[in-house]
This record gives structure tokens, sequence and C-alpha cells, in this order.
């Protein structure tokens, strides 16, 4: 409780720009003045912190196929948009794989919805593909092909928030702009001792005032990833490695010894269940493919045909979700063995129907695919077509 006092009291602050004013706490917790103080009155020393950060930085960056000493403004975009919600060893081949089969963003523009999506398969997360096609098409089409130097105008692409504008301003650009992920956030609260819920709106706004007042006017992009690296290899959520760690000196949870306890971790939310039964038809070594709506889960994307499970006898949830010349050639149903996907925020249960039939003509939305051809499906779908 103490701790959201403390973060509410420096939020309400900072918004209401009370630069210079002593608003230390009773438990000294780092409150920045000006956007570029030199040190706190809790002796943070900002320059250091950003010197000995750099330095590290400078020997110790991950190599990651995106970074370059030269970035170019659509490579960093784009793997800004992949990095969303995903980790950097998942994104790391699509985007060698999206680079290669759309080198600029004239290239990815003028691509079909189908073929960005089904380079996008297995990603996760299908909505940030339709942005990004979406977006591409903007840059090409309103900007010839350069995209926004500022957060302003970064934000106005479509999937571009105010965290994937700071990193694309500060890498691509050499703007000063402040970032606020996961790790930076947890980075953050440990070297400022906020004590106060990450997840908590005012928290976040204070956060974000320290990611402001801490990024140097040089070098901001490098500051940037440098945050994002230590936090990634250094200041782990479970066991943060601070004997090697280049900030030991300037971190307070350190010198408080709170770095077991912050960031507070929020209570887990037991995952929810969606319960789905599944059909795999095939005809002729082909199997049966539906389309899904540009919105929700899997926007857009090929999948086996599906349902939410209700209880429904088989022979109806055919009925319902099959184009009616399937279900006139249909043959017997079988019960395949169940398969379960994990989502970030539900478990995915797949009940499994099995069946053939005449390869016939489909209506739209539906096609057949060749089952040993590599399918641009969602994970969860690959998974099934592996298990039957
Ligand atoms: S000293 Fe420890 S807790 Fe503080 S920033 Fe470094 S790794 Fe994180």
């Amino acid at each position: 409780m103490q701790g959201y006092v403390e973060s509410r009291f420096q939020a309400r602050a900072l918004l209401n720009g009370q630069v210079g004013a002593n608003t230390s706490t009773a438990h000294n917790v780092y409150m920045p003045t000006a956007r570029h103080r030199t040190r706190t009155s809790c002796n943070v020393d900002i320059p250091r912190l950003r010197r000995r950060l750099l330095k590290w930085y400078d020997r110790n960056r991950r190599d990651l196929p995106w970074r370059s000493d030269r970035p170019d403004p659509y490579a960093v975009w784009l793997s800004e948009m992949m990095l969303q919600q995903t980790q950097t060893a998942t994104v790391a081949p699509y985007y060698a794989k999206f680079l290669e089969a759309f080198p600029d963003v004239f290239a990815l523009a003028a691509a079909s919805r189908e073929d960005v999506l089904a380079m996008w398969a297995g990603l996760g997360y299908y909505r940030r593909a339709h942005n990004l096609h979406d977006a591409a098409k903007m840059v090409a089409e309103l900007f010839d092909g350069a995209f926004p130097d500022t957060v302003d105008g970064l934000m106005k692409l479509p999937g571009v928030g105010r965290y994937s504008a700071g990193a694309i301003a500060s890498i691509a650009f050499g703007v000063s702009a402040p970032i606020l992920d996961g790790n930076v956030k947890r980075v953050l609260a440990r070297i400022f001792a906020i004590q106060a819920s990450p997840s908590e709106s005012q928290t976040v706004g204070t956060l974000w005032s320290l990611s402001e007042s801490v990024i140097p006017k040089k070098r901001c992009g490098d500051f940037n990833q440098a945050l994002m690296d230590l936090g990634a290899t250094v200041c782990n959520p479970k066991s943060p490695i601070c004997n090697t760690c280049p900030l030991a000196g300037e971190c307070l949870a350190k010198q408080r010894n709170l770095v077991d306890v912050i960031p507070t971790v929020r209570k887990r939310i037991k995952p929810k269940h969606l319960d789905l039964t599944a059909l795999v038809i095939e005809a002729k070594g082909h199997v049966l493919l539906h389309q899904r709506d540009n919105s929700g889960l899997w926007a857009g994307m090929w999948e086996l045909p599906n349902v939410e499970a209700n209880g429904e006898s088989i022979d109806s949830v055919c009925a319902k979700i099959l184009p009616a010349s399937i279900c006139k050639s249909l043959g017997e149903i079988g019960r395949s063995r169940g398969v379960q996907h994990q989502l970030t925020h539900r478990t995915v249960r797949f009940n499994v129907y099995r069946a053939s039939c005449n390869k016939t003509r489909l209506p739209k939305a539906y096609q057949w695919a060749k089952r040993d051809e590599a399918l641009p499906l969602p994970k969860a779908f690959q998974k099934i077509l592996s298990a039957v």
C-alpha cells in the first residue's frame, strides 16, 4: 500500500510538472525533477548510469538479426512489430523469411493480404499481420516509402503504439524518445525502487517518466536497446544477476535489499479454457481448410473447420460448419485424440474428428490444401495435423 501511495504521489507530481519540487518521500523513492537531471536526491547518478549502461552494451549487446550500425527504418519497424508480445528467439526466423520475401516497404505493400498472412502463420497475434500490411500500404502510398521520423508520426501507423514508436524513433532516427516494455519496466522499477504494482496505470505513468528522464540525447537508440538487453539477460524477472550488473552501483533495489520484491508480482490469473470441436476432412491427399473473418482470434487465417463445443452431436456440428457439398459425401466420422494448445490467456482444447469425402467444388472461404505441404496455418491447427 505504501508503495502504491508513493507511486501515485510521484506520478501526479510528474504530470503536474512539479519540476524542482522536493518530492522525495519518507521512503526516499526516486523522483526525477527534470528531464535530464544529473543527480537525484537519492543518489541515482543519471550520467553515470548512462555511461555504464552504454559501456556494458558496447561489450555485451545481443547479436540480433535486425541490429545494424546503419539501421534501415523498414527493418527496424518490421522487427518491432514482430517483437510485440513475442520473444526474440521466436521472431528471428520469421524476420529473416519476411525480409527475404518483402525486402522493402513497397514489396510488402504490393503483396496480397493472403501472402502476408501466410508468411506470418505460426507467429501468433494475427491482428499484427493485418496492421503491418495496412501500415506498409500507408507508408508506400502516402509517404512515398519514407517512414515518419517522429513518435507522433509513427503512432499514426496501424499497430504502432507508444512503446513501438519510441523504439523505432530512437533506433532508426536517433530521436531521444523513451520506451517502456516489460523488461524496461522491471529494470527501471528496480533501479528506482518503485514498489507499486507495474500493472497500475499510475505506476506505468511514473515508469514512463523515469524512462524519459534517463534517456540521453546522444546514442539514444543504443541506450534503449541496452535497457532491453539488460532486462533480457541480466535483470531477469526471477533471478537477476546483480553481481555482474553494470548498474549495481546505482540500483536502489539492490542497495535496499528489495530486489526480490520488485517488481510487485500480480496475482496469476487462472488461464481460461476454450473447448473447440475441429474437423480434419480429407479427400485424395488434400485437407479441407476454412478462412476465418478478419477479426478476433486467428483473424483472417486459414484453419481446420471448427466450432465451440457445446455438447451437440458430431453430425449436427458437421451440418453447421461444413459446406453442403461436403456433408453429402462424408464417410464415417471417427474421433481422434484430443489436442491442447496454449495461447497467452487461454488454453484451447480441441476435440478432433476425422472423415473422408469426395473432392468437390467448394464455396468461397473454403479450399483444399495438400496435407504434406507446409500450410500457412496458426500453430494450433498445425499441431492437430501433426497429431492425426
Ligand atoms: S543490480 Fe540487480 S536488480 Fe538492480 S538493475 Fe542490476 S540486475 Fe537488476
